[in-house]
């Protein structure tokens, strides 16, 4: 079901899957669902329904505005030609295959939505809908599917803290035995609560930065992946509530550091055999996965419009931060843009897959995949050549060597991304014009809030936003 767009009068046995959902999660003690999408900004935006309502609500959707497509992460609106306007109204449909009851926040269940029209026709700015016509086109025209996750970084503050600042819940060193001590109650909570809800998580551990911890989840299709991206982050939040913590996963808590990334990770597979293992380009990619990658690198100013969206994203997106902001690929390095990941001798086949590094937990997660897939799709099709290999830490190449291999700093500001997006056919066209300009007017729309700001100020906005 969740292979297609929701249908007025619900698709042909949904109302009564629903009907018997909704008994058995009256049973289990659940009285409410959470209905999550993601909006431009990066900001899941909710309504929530009881119980009762599911067959009702999956026959006819629940109404909200599509008004939330131009809103910034705080809350402000701006405009398009065609979104931002107080008139219209939007229909959710939950997707009934990814309701999850929520083990953090009892009573609860979660789904997230496809929007669609009042007349039944998918809305243009439904990033989710996008997402789902991106995979399938790339199963239609190149016999193509994709696994996908996406790595949750996020920082733990204290809730008592004074105002709205960050002073780390946490003092143990990086990765240190200590800081994960110090977390262990809330932690193992967390890991029980994503096993209950069907999230397989493949590694919890502390981070580099004050605070900062990470899950990395296994892969799914790219759609499932996002879900889990929106699923893992809501509870992560409830746990640490429940333990009086407070948790960000803005792109930085503070104007200076390194801070929280959303790597994706994503590899194309065909009839079942990954693209990026056994072949006879490098390291073991055939030459597609290596024209899918240079299709990637070509883009990446561009894509940086939507992987990192928030003048937050530019704090993070510095060299020396592990964030990868260097036009550049290589295996295992954690500088270049694109890490080549091919996993350990005996699993390459399973393991093999690409990283995706200037990506933050601001962007949207299905316009993210959709716009990396987009561009991967095109570097494939025109079997871009994938240049040479850049190890180690590119900011140390000299200037002329640098031009030479195309390593290029990635845009360091909001306008200068927009600005690659905006002359980007293939990206415009993967998102379609409405998105498209929604992200070009939500972009320079969060670069006029924060105008005057120091770097420090900028944290301080978004700090407690994502
Ligand atoms: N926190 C880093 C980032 O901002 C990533 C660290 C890592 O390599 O896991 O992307
Ligand atoms: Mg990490």
């Amino acid at each position: 079901m969740s292979d297609s767009d929701p249908v007025p009068g619900g698709r042909p046995g949904e109302v009564e899957r629903a009907t018997a959902l909704t008994g058995e999660l009256t049973g289990r003690g659940v009285h409410g669902v959470v209905l999550a999408y993601v909006d431009t900004a990066g900001i899941a935006r909710v309504k929530t329904v009881p119980t009762a309502r599911l067959p009702a609500v999956v026959a006819w959707g629940v109404g909200m505005s599509p008004v939330f497509d131009t809103f910034l992460a705080d809350d402000s609106i701006v405009t398009t030609d065609v979104l931002g306007s107080p008139d219209g109204d939007l229909r959710l449909y939950p997707d009934l295959d990814r309701l999850t009851v929520l083990a953090a926040q009892p009573g609860w269940a979660w789904a997230p939505v496809d929007r669609i029209t009042q007349e039944g026709a998918p809305h243009p700015g439904c990033g989710r809908t996008v997402l789902r016509r991106t995979v399938a086109g790339a199963a239609e025209r190149h016999g193509i599917d994709f696994r996908a996750a996406v790595e949750i970084e996020w920082t733990v503050g204290r809730a008592d803290a004074a105002g709205d600042a960050f002073v780390p819940a946490v003092s143990g060193p990086a990765y240190g035995a200590a800081r994960q001590v110090e977390l262990s109650d809330c932690a193992a909570d967390l890991l029980a609560a994503l096993a209950a809800e069907g999230v397989e998580v493949e590694q919890f551990h502390p981070e580099y930065a004050a605070g900062q911890f990470e899950v990395s989840v296994g892969a799914l299709d790219p759609v499932a992946a996002a879900d889990h991206s929106v699923l893992v982050r809501q509870t992560i939040r409830a746990v640490s509530r429940r333990h009086g913590l407070r948790v960000s996963f803005a792109p930085a808590v503070l104007g200076q550091g390194v801070g929280n990334g959303g790597h994706l990770h994503l590899s194309a597979w065909r009839d079942g055999t990954n693209l990026h293992a056994g072949g006879t380009g490098r390291y073991g990619m055939t030459a597609e996965a290596e024209s899918f990658v240079a299709g990637i690198l070509g883009r990446l100013p561009a894509l940086t419009a939507v992987t990192a969206p928030s003048p937050a994203s530019r704090l993070r997106l510095r060299p020396s931060q592990w964030a990868g902001v260097f036009t550049a690929w290589g295996r295992e390095t954690r500088e270049a843009a694109l890490r080549v990941v091919t996993g350990t001798a005996g699993i390459r086949d399973r393991a093999a897959n690409l990283e995706v590094k200037p990506v933050d937990l601001a962007a949207n997660p299905y316009l993210a995949l959709a716009s990396v897939i987009a561009a991967g799709l095109d570097g494939l099709a025109s079997s871009a050549p994938l240049p040479e290999e850049t190890t180690g830490d590119p900011a140390r190449l000299d200037p002329g060597e640098a031009a030479a291999r195309g390593v290029r700093r990635l845009p360091v500001t909001l306008a200068e991304s927009v600005e690659a997006f905006r002359a980007d056919e293939v990206l415009r066209r993967a998102l379609g014009p409405v998105l498209a300009d929604a992200v070009t007017a939500v972009r320079l729309g969060e670069a006029g809030a924060v105008e005057g700001l120091d770097d420090d100020g900028v944290a301080a906005a978004y700090r407690w936003r994502y």
